[in-house]
């Protein structure tokens, strides 16, 4: 039979994920997500984000609460020169989606200790992107580096690394494990304490392979922990240990790039880390002449200069009003994590941006000091078992007329604990009258 060349080849979305690729919709619009480790982007890095959106995706970027950035409504045709320009910039999409070592989240953005946990987290990615012995996972595994406990967030990850010894020589860190949130959230459980961090490469190569080996297909690895408990998970992963090498020769200088915050970093707040293009130009130079020549995306969504004295914030907060970012705004002034929703995401089952925006509108002044997280549906993308109220799109109601509306559920967290689930089910207006009265 003849091939007919007429006819493009059919794409196999699927394979697309390891490429950091998800089908938008049926009209074949495509997300893109760029790895951006510990969320640190140079001028010339954001510039070319900036310059890639503003011809190939609307001119419009999405940060996201794991310090990655999304290209949303990019066509196929466009791939290649999307990828040839953050190449040239040292960006890559590899394992951005689908079952594999994702994007190096570190939540503490510009911290004291980030020039340790900024190297630890590139160096990780460095290992695991692209690396084809750890893709095709049965689904995605989740690492996280942080600076000490402030937020929670090594609750989540499939591995943690929360660095508790600056001090030594060598810096030490606690391990945890098979965290995760989405439709089942379970909290990460402590597998090791002081692991010196010349031991975390080939550790964290051990839970990814266990992870390989015994996680059903499409499941998270936490699954793994529910059904065997912590006992036999720990069993399972000593012996993985066993099969690798115990530790690796130091890496060399592990520069970094991003220079410490002398004083505590300055942050601009992006609503729903939705930005456009030329703002993210324009924050970028700002960061080229104020902030040493770089930006954080931070792990609420918005971005972090690194300063070097008060001086220079009192400047940079000028400018920053200049472009429009005066920080008095609702929406500034208020901690809130948002996912894109159904305004980008076929899983989502509400316009989050748009419900976001009414709860601010109905939330009480002395509410606005508690953080916030909003998700379109329960894979929970914008962590809002660790906000203070979060609140989760969970499904599709029926109203009188037969049209579909969402409905939600909250969650309140009150410890350092995941937060729980407080109320279900709510319509719209019952959210918003909850929201009125949050305290
Ligand atoms: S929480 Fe759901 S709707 Fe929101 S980005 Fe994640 S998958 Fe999409």
């Amino acid at each position: 039979m003849a091939l007919d060349s007429s006819q493009p080849p059919a794409v196999d979305f699927h394979q697309l994920r390891l490429d950091g690729i998800y089908r938008m919709n049926e009209q074949d619009e495509l997300m893109l997500r760029i790895k951006v480790p510990a969320g640190v982007l140079s001028v010339e890095q954001a510039l070319k984000v900036a310059e890639l959106a503003e011809r190939f995706a609307g001119a419009r970027v999405h940060l996201t609460t794991r310090g990655s950035i999304e290209l949303h409504r990019v066509r196929l045709g466009d791939l290649a020169a999307i990828g040839r320009g953050l190449a040239a910039v040292g960006l890559t999409t590899r394992g951005a989606c689908g079952g594999a070592v994702r994007g190096i989240a570190c939540s503490t953005s510009f911290s004291p200790n980030f020039a340790l946990t900024q190297a630890l987290v590139r160096r990780l990615h460095r290992h695991f992107a692209g690396n084809p012995h750890f893709e095709h996972l049965p689904k995605k595994f989740k690492i996280g580096v942080e600076d000490g406990y402030l937020g929670s967030r090594h609750l989540i990850q499939d591995l943690a690394l929360v660095l508790v010894d600056a001090a030594q020589d060598e810096p030490r860190y606690d391990v945890w494990v098979a965290g995760g949130l989405g439709r089942e959230p379970q909290a990460a459980v402590l597998f090791a304490q002081g692991v010196a961090q010349s031991r975390l490469l080939p550790l964290a190569e051990a839970v990814v392979r266990l992870h390989a080996r015994h996680t059903p297909p499409g499941k998270r690895l936490k699954h793994v922990l529910r059904r065997i408990g912590a006992e036999c998970f720990f069993r399972l992963l000593d012996a993985e240990l066993l099969d690798g090498p115990g530790q690796l020769a130091p890496a060399g200088l592990d520069a970094v790039p991003a220079p410490p915050s002398a004083v505590a970093p300055l942050t601009a707040t992006i609503f729903a880390g939705d930005l456009d293009a030329a703002l993210l130009r324009r924050l970028a130079h700002l960061a080229g002449v104020h902030a040493g020549g770089y930006l954080a995306v931070t792990a609420d969504q918005n971005l972090a200069f690194a300063l070097e004295s008060e001086a220079d914030r009192a400047i940079l907060r000028e400018q920053l009003a200049e472009a429009g970012l005066r920080g008095d705004t609702p929406e500034e002034r208020t901690t809130l994590r948002v996912c894109v929703g159904n305004h980008a995401c076929r899983m989502g089952l509400s316009p989050t941006r748009d419900v976001a925006r009414r709860m601010l509108q109905v939330m009480p002044e002395s509410a606005r000091s508690l953080s916030w997280a909003i998700s379109g549906c329960p894979n929970s993308c914008s962590q809002p078992q660790l906000a203070d109220f979060g609140v989760v799109s969970s499904r599709l109601a029926k109203d009188e007329q037969g049209e579909r509306h969402p409905s939600f559920d909250v969650y309140r967290r009150k410890d350092a604990k995941l937060g729980e689930k407080v109320r279900e089910g709510l319509s719209l207006a019952e959210l918003l009258d909850a929201v009125s009265h949050a305290k």
